[in-house]
Formats: structure tokens, sequence, C-alpha cells
């Protein structure tokens, strides 16, 4: 399998602080960036298997869309696991945004991986939620992964941000009433990305929904069996929803590509209410609330890179 390496710029904490307090004054009404000791992300509402993200901490994009779209590729099927090795930290925590192990589980989910991996010393657990629509009333049915179902698998795209999972130095950010148009991701991978320019920078961390809605999709169980060729061909297929907070979100992006056809930006999300997804922007500009832990990765690697690609899907 194919695995390429890439050096990120590496910004210091203090100055993305900064860069990002102003960028997204455009954006919303009350912001607050600080530099902050990590939260412990074992405590509610995160409940992670570790206290932190901080530590060699890596972007890794597996696989893409092109093995789901425009017909599903059934042979793209990974273990974190492996994939920890692979990316040179065994034993790394990894969250992020994918597809659930279809070859597991018996159908097709979105995927929440929370996963601290197999290491020499420690046996591996697995924290993961998968949502998938209920087949009884086409709502949304959220599971904790490792209730129902054995081992690390994921498939097809992931999105994922690897670290030691120590505790550690954090960016963190607090918004308050949307102003703008981004969703908070975008508006925060954008003002990187004119901060930045040329030199690409990969975020990833988890933040908390903690007042209002968001609209969040779901894919079918089945894969789709005919051709899914454009956006609305994809929109038809995916069921969406209207979700609530408090909402906990696992973003990965990378304000630029340095040409590995990479998806800029993938956030999932769960709860504890048995809400979670596939987070595309909130509903309630005036009364959302945004709370979120952020690390700049160090390295990226490219897992499988499709050959043949397409723009399709990629919200
Ligand atoms: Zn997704």
């Amino acid at each position: 399998m194919s695995c390429a390496e890439y050096s990120f710029h590496v910004p210091d904490l203090q100055e993305l602080g900064g860069v990002l307090q102003k960028g997204l004054k455009a954006n919303f009404a009350d912001v607050q960036v600080s530099v902050v000791d990590c939260p412990d992300l074992t405590k509610e509402p995160f409940t992670f298997p570790v206290k932190g993200i901080c530590g060699k901490t890596r972007i890794v994009e597996v696989g893409g869309v092109p093995y789901l779209l425009p017909l599903v590729n059934k042979e793209k099927v990974y273990d974190v696991n492996k994939i920890a090795k692979e990316v040179k930290l065994p034993g790394a925590f990894i969250l992020g945004a994918g597809a659930g192990p279809f070859h597991i589980l018996g159908f097709n989910s979105e995927f929440m991986p929370i996963i601290l991996t197999e290491s020499e010393n420690n046996p591996p657990i697995n924290g993961s939620y998968i949502a998938r629509i209920n087949p009884e009333d086409r709502g949304c049915l959220l599971e904790k992964y490792s209730d129902k179902y054995p081992g690390f698998g994921c498939a097809l795209l992931a999105n994922l941000f690897a670290s030691e999972g120590k505790p550690g130095k954090v960016i963190e950010v607090k918004v308050r009433r949307r102003t703008g148009k981004l969703n908070f991701v975008t508006c925060l991978r954008q003002t990187i990305e004119e901060h930045y320019g040329e030199k690409p920078v990969g975020m990833g961390g988890t933040f908390v929904v903690q007042k209002g809605k968001v609209k969040t999709h779901i894919m079918p169980a089945e894969f789709s069996s005919c051709p899914l060729k454009s956006d609305e061909d994809v929109n038809q297929w995916l069921h969406f929803y209207e979700m609530t907070a408090p909402l906990v979100c696992l973003p990965v992006f990378v304000s630029r590509d340095p040409g590995f056809d990479l998806r800029l930006e993938h956030t999932h999300c769960f709860s504890h209410h048995g809400e979670g997804g596939h987070y595309h922007y909130d509903t309630t500009p005036d009364t959302v609330e945004y709370v979120g832990y952020f690390s700049p990765a160090e390295l990226l690697y490219r897992i499988d890179q499709p050959k043949e690609t397409h723009s399709i899907g990629r919200d």
C-alpha cells in the first residue's frame, strides 16, 4: 500500500492563536483564542481513552472518496493499528472522521474513530462511535463501537489526527454567535490559509458544539447500486439531519493541499444523547457556541491515495 510522508509548516502556538483570534472575528461575534494546557480529555463530555492530543502529531489521510463513489470499491478496508505503525507511531491515539468498517459491521456507516492503538506495553482501546440510519424510523442510530463490534477496522476513506495522546499546550478556541457564512472549521482553515499561504498547516483536535443545532449527514447502510456521478446524486443518496447540542466533534483539516489529493476538512461528531454523524455547519447562528482544542500536526502521511480521482462528494 502506498504511503507518502510530508512535513507541515508548524507555527508557533502563540502566533497561530493571534492569527485565529483576528480571523475568526470576521465570522463570529464573540471570539476568545488562547494557548492553554489541554483539558483532561478522559472527562465528560469527551470521555477519550487518553488525556491529551499532544506529542508527535500527524495527520493521516487514508484512501479517499473515489473508493466510495461513483461505486464502492469493497477491497478498500484498513486496520487502525496497522495505520499507526505505518505512520511510525505504534501506540498512537487516533481520532477523526471516516467510513465505518463495513467488512466487520455488515453495513455502511459514519465512523467516529477514537482509538488508542496497540503498542508493546498496552493493549489497544477502541472508544469509537458509529452512526447509521435507524431502519425502523430513518432516524439516527449512534452506537458505541466496542459495545457490539470487534476489531479496529475502518474502510474506504479516513481523515485522522494521530498523536501520543499526551497532555500539553493546545490552542483553545471559544466562539459565540456566528455572524458570517462560514462553518466553524472552514473559518479556522481559511484563516490559516490566508495567513500562511503556500506553507501548508495541518490541524486536528476536538471541539464541542455547546449550544444550537447542526446540519449533519449519515450515509445509508447499503452502498448505492447505481453510480453516483454528481454532488446532486450524492445528496439524494445521503440522509440529512439537524442534530442538537452538545455534540463532540473530531475535526481534521489542512490549510492547503501540498499535492496529495487531500480532503481539506472532515469533521464527524458524536454525543451522549444518541446523535452523531458528519458535521456540515450549524443552523442556529444566533445562539451557537463552540469551544475547541486544537494542535498543529508536524507530519502528513498519505496512505493508499486513489490513482483515479474526482472532486464529487467532498463537502
Ligand atoms: Zn464524513
